[in-house]
């Protein structure tokens, strides 16, 4: 079979005073992500999906955080590193979609930002990268402003 579909979820607890960096983007807000790396639960949903669609493990395996490696570490690089594996196993990104879920601050103004940003590490074409962002209607813990909850998909082809 010469294409693959793989799925990527992620969350990450929030918490006052730390940035917050979504899609390789440094967001304006005043909370930010609870993490061993830069938090950014959005490369990393992403990371999954494209580790998973080729069944190759997930980012905890890839890039365990209980390594200093990557203690802060710019998520933009470890989604570089899995595009370098998928690569090197012989397979390309045909699209990704992904759906960050969060009550505040609004993402409205950093979706065109974060796809620039997402395909050009990727090394795709803005258009093939898709990211949307809602809220959960103040329900949950992502309603509650309690934490960040993101979906990815992603496709892959052979060559
Ligand atoms: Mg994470």
């Amino acid at each position: 079979m010469d294409i693959r579909i793989g799925n990527g979820y992620d969350v990450h607890a929030l918490a006052e005073g730390l940035p917050l960096w979504l899609g390789g983007v440094k967001i304006e807000s005043p909370v930010g992500c609870i993490a061993h790396s830069d938090g950014d639960v959005a490369i990393h949903a992403l990371c999954d999906a494209l580790l998973g669609a080729l069944a190759i493990g997930d980012i905890g395996k890839h890039f365990p955080d209980t390594s200093d490696e990557f203690a802060g570490i710019d998520s933009k690089i470890l989604l570089s590193r899995v595009m370098e594996l998928i690569r090197s196993m012989g397979w390309s990104v045909v699209n990704a979609d992904i759906t960050i879920a969060m009550q505040k601050p609004r993402l409205a103004p950093y979706i065109l930002p974060m796809r620039e940003c997402l395909a050009t590490v990727m090394g795709v074409e803005t258009d093939c990268v898709s990211v949307k962002a809602t809220t959960t209607e103040k329900l949950g813990f992502v309603g509650r402003g309690e934490g960040c909850e993101v979906y990815a998909v992603a496709l892959v082809r052979k060559g």
